[in-house]
């Protein structure tokens, strides 16, 4: 089984190839790029799943429709999701303040809409990740981790809201651990792993 990932963001495929190099059961991964695959994808669900699903059939239905087969198809459709700001940004992180707008500015703007809210601080990294097998069957599962909304950025790891996702237990943002550390308690890592107990879920029954 040939396994594509859905998705053209480069710091989620960066860190979904770490994850899964640990993984026994999902080794050749390539990018829907590296695949030759590049559909428009209209993300118009409202929740994480629906996204996901939308995301992984998209790239199946044009992966097929170019005559590849045995191929899982696997997508990320994740975000940061803020008690004080009612799940703001949530599943539209990737486009909050839109595309052209830094980190930096994103990461300050939602740092001074907590401060002002002055409830509380506590937030919430969701990932789901939808899977598409061979015969068209489809699984999602949804990883979360969570935390606080920093006063500030801290670190220089990671990518998009990680300074100031801020972990209490480690008292470091997912910025300041590295990727290891990150990957191992992350929404990300946790929905991978779920995921990875269902291919292997699906494998036990299909072949
Ligand atoms: P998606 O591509 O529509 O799933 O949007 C995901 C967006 O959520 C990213 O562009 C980031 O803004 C944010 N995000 C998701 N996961 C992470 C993470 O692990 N660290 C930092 N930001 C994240």
């Amino acid at each position: 089984m040939k396994v594509i990932f859905a998705t053209g963001n480069k710091d989620k495929m960066k860190e979904i190839r770490e994850i899964l190099s640990g993984m026994d059961s999902v080794k050749d991964v390539v990018s829907m790029k590296e695949a030759g695959l590049d559909p428009e994808i209209i993300e118009n669900g409202s929740t994480f799943e629906e996204n996901a699903l939308i995301k992984a059939k998209t790239v199946f239905m044009e992966a097929k429709s170019k005559g590849m087969t045995d191929i899982l198809v696997l997508a990320d459709d994740s975000g940061l999701c803020i008690d004080a700001l009612n799940g703001e940004p949530g599943i539209y992180s990737a486009r909050y303040m839109g595309k052209d707008t830094s980190y930096k500015e994103k990461n300050a703007n939602l740092i001074e809409r907590v401060n002002k809210a002055n409830t509380t601080r506590r937030a919430e990294f969701v990932c789901a990740i939808a899977a598409i097998f061979p015969d068209g069957e489809s699984r999602v599962v949804r990883g979360t981790i969570e935390g606080e909304i920093a006063d500030k950025e801290y670190g220089e790891n990671g990518f998009g809201f990680d300074p100031i996702f801020y972990v209490p237990s480690l008292k470091k943002t997912t910025a300041q651990i590295p990727p290891e550390e990150k990957h191992a308690i992350s929404h990300r890592g946790n929905a991978l792993r779920l995921m990875r107990k269902e291919i292997l879920d699906y494998e036990s029954l299909n072949c």
